[in-house]
């Protein structure tokens, strides 16, 4: 696999998430429908709403990380190690493309 088949491959996963971090945000907007008048129903609607918002911001999160490593494949940095500057492995960074360090380091980090 190359750098552009891995661009276009983060591009749809991008594109994917952008389109539900919509639906999610027009849903906590209540965009789609009000609050139900019954206050049942409105409690049930509201805990949701903490489900909802866990996911949205995972889903804001993926979506950084992946705009993040798309731009590094632009400039070029895309594939360096952030802590040591050397080379991520290529089955590392072509299972993870949005890592942004190499194994050594990010496990240090782990521990840290
Ligand atoms: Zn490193």
């Amino acid at each position: 696999m190359d750098v552009q088949e891995v661009r276009l491959k983060l591009k749809a996963e991008l594109d994917t998430l952008e389109a539900r971090s919509g639906r999610l945000t027009r849903h906590l907007r209540r965009e789609d429908e009000a609050l139900p008048d019954d206050w049942e129903e409105r409690g049930t609607s509201l805990s949701n709403d903490e489900v909802v918002e866990a996911l949205d911001l995972k889903t804001r999160a993926r979506i950084d990380a992946i705009r993040a490593a798309i731009g590094r494949i632009d400039d070029g940095s895309w594939g360096e190690c952030l802590e040591c500057g050397r080379d991520i492995a290529p089955a590392r960074i072509l299972a993870v493309p949005t890592t942004r360090m190499c194994i050594k380091c990010a496990s240090k980090a782990n521990h840290a």
